[in-house]
């Protein structure tokens, strides 16, 4: 049979309800494949690797792609040769179960949200490396905390926008010069379906503009229990140029933006209106999706009778809002010609003027020199704001303390939920069977409680030892075969990729350092002494490695002169064995560096890094953080459980600044790092090191998960939008 036969997503949709029968092998392997569910389960990951290992690598591990490349007969023997029956049949009963039973945490703790879910809105969603509708920390972000929603059985639903080229694939020229390319996806690889209404009739939106009217078709994807809704303007009827609109993320110019953040806000309405889906709660994760709140209010007006202030007030109850940078470009600001031509229509329907509206996303309404700010305006039309860390929430209050002049600082009302990741996501399956061992039987069902991870005090330091260099020589594995890889297709010659497969030693302490190429997260910080840096690196008896990844934004020059510079440490004979850069950093590279260092570095200008989750990853599998006092590593360190750059101050100076953290970089590298790593006992097990892995374990683990996030979205901001009676968050 062939694949077309088994509609994708029904697949999942009717598991719960029963009905639907799934007799086949593929049939099961599809439906598995067809929700993201799969993605956080090793066992199944397991089984589609085993399938086909070096397809399964080559195809980004989308299984859907895999499974395209086999008839059903093929598919029977080989898993029959593979004797996967068995494990076939047990991953498809666990995907059923969990869809059919409710999380007992949920069950107590989200009755007040009633039949009515929460609608959380995201501008990019990273579930995994298959489905390349994310570009970094913040689609990482609202992937895992789908995922941990998921999980919790949280009533709650999802909408992005599908951007079919993604963000772009990254690699290098021959300079060391970042080249982007973007790739189409195909959609039928994709674990997603047309949305269709409650009777079955494909859903789409229409967004009027004085330019026009915007249309967007919906996309169905299934994260576990969890819809999301991806809009898509690629539909005919739009002009050629709008149906390139969501081709790709942060793709373009103000207007192109603009255009995407209508499509999110407004039109992500309209789909849920459509769908027959009334949310409880609104989540607008960054200020990217902020219309929503303009289009609700309408809805409001129109159904309900209320005049625009009353619909405002109420709208502004139910709306939660989550900052996530520090940095000012990071807030988008449009120009009053924009928003007229995009949001004039629905400003007729509100029945308030251009000032009226203009006034919303300024911080002084009547000041006409004022852009129109997307943060302002969520700050504007939610009861509930917060940032993402503890120091962020201080930042952010008095970033925007002039939106409340008559408030004293500490009353600013944006509040804080310090990020997490989700955990089954990020863990190596050999530490999940580690825990599995010692910890109490489904402990991934309380990885909120401190007492579970405090378990990790009882392994065998020599067996946590022997599983983390596992990892670590994974990781060197890959390294080396990226490395070569990217030389071969350079046209480097053989003694070069040779010598890529022969790069980086085990037993060398290995540094990881990978994210966005942004220069105020300072890739070169370790290298602003290159002397210093340079000893380091060759010491006869204590040497260290490094390994970097990461992209720059594609107008971002100063970002791609960072990369280039450090790619280029290969072009200097001290350097080229222990100095690795792996392009295209997605959630596979990610995942492969957090499992495997031993140490993850990051050191931003503080107070610039808002969160930072990658250092949470890194956790979970042993890593031990370096890091600035910024972010969430401001209140994680506890002087045991890692390494800290800085006292957590900062110089007005930017030279200043930098500076001193570089010189404390090598001071903490030379005094504290590396002589614990060094120091073995009898049998080679450097004791001290593998305590303070413990220490970061039990002290980290459960405080900076998804599931402790979603826990607190739910109790502190979900909860009391939906009319519930919860406690305030802590401002503080
Ligand atoms: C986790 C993750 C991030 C976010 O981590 P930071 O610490 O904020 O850099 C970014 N990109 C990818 C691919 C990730 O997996």
């Amino acid at each position: 049979m062939s694949r077309t036969e088994v509609a994708p997503g029904r697949a999942t949709e009717g598991l719960p309800k029963g009905g639907v029968e799934y007799e086949s092998i593929y049939d099961k392997l599809l439906a598995l494949a067809n929700n993201l569910w799969w993605s956080w389960h090793p066992e199944v990951v397991e089984l589609y690797r085993d399938l086909d290992p070096i397809r399964w690598r080559q195809l980004d591990h989308n299984p859907i792609a895999l499974l395209a490349e086999f008839t059903a007969e093929r598919l029977e023997m080989r898993a029959s040769e593979l004797v996967l029956h068995s494990r076939i049949n047990q991953a498809f009963r666990r995907l059923k179960e969990y869809l059919a039973t409710a999380n007992s945490w949920a069950v107590a703790h989200t009755g007040v949200l009633g039949g009515k879910p929460v609608a959380y809105f995201s501008a990019e969603f990273g579930m995994h490396e298959s489905v390349p509708i994310y570009s970094g920390g913040l689609g990482v972000l609202s992937g895992d905390h789908v995922k941990s929603a998921s999980d919790l059985s949280v009533p709650f639903i999802a909408v992005g926008l599908y951007y079919d080229q993604g963000y772009f694939k990254q690699h290098l020229d021959i300079n060391g010069y970042q080249v982007e390319e973007y790739i189409a996806t195909k959609v039928e690889n994709l674990p997603m379906r047309p949305a269709v209404d409650p009777n079955g009739k494909p859903i789409s939106v229409t967004i009027e503009t004085r330019d026009g009217p915007l249309l967007a078709k919906v996309w169905l994807m299934h994260v576990g229990r969890v819809h999301l809704y991806l809009l898509d303007c690629d539909v005919e009827g739009n002009n050629p140029e709008d149906r390139e609109l969501t081709s790709r993320l942060y793709g373009g110019d103000h207007r192109t933006r603009i255009r995407q953040e209508l499509v999110l806000g407004v039109g992500g309405v309209r789909a849920l209106h459509a769908l027959g889906i009334t949310p409880g709660v609104y989540h607008l994760n960054e200020g990217h999706s902020a219309f929503a709140t303009l289009e609700v209010i309408r809805e409001m007006m129109e159904t309900d009778g209320l005049s625009f202030d009353e619909a405002l007030r109420d709208v502004a109850q139910r709306t939660v809002f989550t900052t996530h940078t520090p940095v000012p470009a990071g807030h988008d600001r449009f120009d009053g010609g924009l928003i007229e031509e995009h949001l004039g229509p629905l400003r007729d329907r509100l029945g308030i003027s251009f000032q009226q509206l203009m006034g919303l996303g300024r911080v002084e309404p009547q000041n006409e020199g004022e852009t129109f700010c997307m943060t302002v305006l969520a700050l504007k039309l939610s009861r509930r704001a917060n940032a993402v860390s503890a120091l962020h929430g201080h930042v952010s209050r008095r970033m925007w303390a002039h939106l409340w002049p008559w408030r004293v600082e500490e009353e600013i009302p944006i509040g804080h939920i310090t990020n997490g990741v989700h955990v089954r996501s990020w863990l190596a399956w050999q530490m999940q069977q580690l825990y599995d061992r010692v910890f109490p039987v489904k402990w991934w069902l309380r990885m909120g409680e401190p007492e579970v991870w405090q378990l990790i005090q009882t392994v065998d330091p020599g067996e946590l030892w022997e599983i983390h260099h596992t990892l670590k020589n994974l990781l060197l594995a890959f390294v080396r075969r990226r490395v070569s890889r990217q030389r071969r297709r350079r046209g480097e010659s053989d003694e070069s990729i040779e010598a890529a497969r022969n790069m980086l030693d085990p037993n060398v302490l290995t540094i990881g350092f990978a994210r966005r190429f942004a220069t105020y997260k300072r890739a070169d910080l370790i290298l602003s002494d290159l002397d210093r840096f340079n000893d380091l690196l060759s010491d006869p008896e204590r040497p260290i490695q490094i390994v970097f990844a990461g992209k720059a934004h594609p107008a971002d020059e100063p970002g791609k002169q960072l990369i280039k510079r450090i790619a280029n440490l290969r072009m200097d004979d001290r350097f080229a064995s222990r100095v690795a850069f792996i392009e295209d950093y997605d959630i596979n590279v990610c995942r492969h560096l957090v499992q495997g260092v031993d140490v993850w570095l990051n050191n931003p200008r503080r107070p610039l890094e808002a969160s930072g989750t990658s250092g949470q990853k890194a956790v979970l599998n042993g890593g031990l953080n370096l890091s600035v006092l910024d972010g969430w590593w401001a209140e994680a360190y506890d002087g045991a459980n890692g390494f800290a750059i800085g006292k957590g101050t900062s110089h007005v100076s930017e030279q200043v600044n930098d500076r001193r953290d570089g010189e404390d970089l090598y001071r903490v590298l030379e005094q504290e790092v590396i002589p614990l790593y060094y120091d073995r006992d009898v049998d080679g097990l450097p004791r001290l090191w593998i305590r303070r892995m413990m220490n970061s374990i039990s002290s980290l683990a459960w405080r900076f998960s998804a599931h402790r996030m979603v826990m607190d979205y739910v109790r502190h901001s979900y909860l009391p939008a939906a009319g519930g009676l919860s406690c305030e968050m802590s401002v503080r």
